[in-house]
């Protein structure tokens, strides 16, 4: 007999990431920061190099405390994860069951349905509003089997973000057995004042969930964290291997939250960057919704120029993200990196749409 693995995980495939051929190199396809972490994170993870013969603080202590103080949330809410993409897997794994659905929308984050797909649960979509999320939408395809509702805000891969107050009117509606998770990954490039959604936390049926890995340039660190409800948390926690963060990437990111400075201004020079790239994009005449991430998304005339677009980005060295596993062949995803990058990007965008007549 040959071996086996579980038929669930047989019949899943695996998580897709961009595809550039090796690693280790900027590219535009991973929605990396465009900036190195501040220098205070740099130089607090050197100083825990030395540290590493001890097993890091398995409650992340020193980083709850410091997001507490940064974001103005509780820091008995908080817990942390090895990037936020630990704490969606884990708070799937333990609220989703084999005939459960998770439900999301048509362009949300696809990782949610691998994390559904390893516990053996559906992962069903709600059509999307153009490359809106649809709050009536998401509430019209809750069934008696939606365990799980995950959105994300600001999107990726859309850019696009949900209104505060649509969010608070999508608790509401749900029907309180229902575990609701809202992803803001790109929350520090979100101009709305987040303490009303993070407030929702504290109900105990929705948590809200942060990353490092775009605002603070932390991605090669690993780091994510969110705000659960105790009873919530308790269960998220059986699911996480303890010591997961390392002392390294706990202490880059303490310092990383505490330099608002370098924050603010590395969020602003992004968006900034972002906005002059997709004005000269849509003067070009390509469809750009308009981005609240480090990235845009851009829609092409059909899958082939699309494809022609991604060809000759590549012939530069530049390297963006197809979307075909989200069914948008006619798009790509471009994240936001150097200026002088960007400006060659939107020359050979522009010189191509000058070829076509569509
Ligand atoms: C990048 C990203 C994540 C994962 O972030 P990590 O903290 O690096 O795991 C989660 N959600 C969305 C929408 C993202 O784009």
């Amino acid at each position: 007999m040959p071996l086996k693995a579980a038929a669930h995980i047989e019949a899943m495939s695996a998580f897709a990431l961009a595809n550039f051929g090796g690693y280790d190199r900027p590219t535009l396809a991973q929605n990396e920061s465009a900036f190195p972490p501040s220098p205070k994170a740099i130089g607090a993870g050197r100083d825990a190099v030395a540290r590493s013969h001890l097993y890091p603080d398995p409650d992340w202590t020193l980083l709850r405390d410091a997001i507490a103080r940064a974001y103005g949330v509780e820091r008995e809410l908080i817990l942390c994860g090895a990037g936020s993409m630990e704490l969606i897997a884990c708070t799937i794994a333990a609220f989703a069951c084999p005939g459960q659905n998770v439900l999301a929308t048509s362009y949300a984050y696809n990782f949610a349905a691998s994390a559904a797909a390893r516990v053996g649960a559906a992962y069903v979509k709600a059509q999307e509003r153009g490359f809106e999320v649809s709050i009536d939408a998401v509430l019209a395809a809750v069934t008696p089997a939606t365990r799980i509702v995950f959105v994300c805000n600001p999107g990726n891969p859309t850019g696009t973000r949900i209104k505060n107050a649509e969010l608070l009117r999508l608790r509401a509606a749900l029907p309180g057995d229902v575990l609701l998770m809202i992803d803001q990954a790109y929350g520090e490039f979100d101009d709305q004042d987040p303490q009303a959604v993070f407030a929702l936390a504290g109900r105990g049926d929705t948590v809200v969930l942060r990353s490092l890995s775009k605002a603070y340039g932390l991605a090669g660190a690993r780091i994510g964290w969110g705000l659960f409800a105790p009873q919530i948390a308790a269960e998220v926690r059986k699911m996480q291997n303890s010591n997961q963060v390392s002392t390294v990437s706990l202490a880059m990111s303490v310092a990383a939250v505490e330099d608002h400075a370098y924050t603010r201004a590395i969020v602003a020079r992004t968006s900034d960057i972002r906005d002059r790239f997709a004005q000269g994009l849509r003067a070009a005449g390509y469809e750009v919704p308009e981005s609240h991430t480090n990235f845009v998304l851009v829609r092409f005339a059909d899958p082939a120029v699309a494809a022609a677009a991604d060809n000759a980005l590549r012939g530069a060295d530049i390297i963006v993200r197809g979307l075909s596993g989200y069914g948008l062949t006619d798009c790509l995803r471009i994240t936001v990196g150097p200026q002088d990058v960007m400006d060659r990007a939107l020359h050979i965008l522009t010189a191509l749409r000058g070829r076509q007549c569509w």
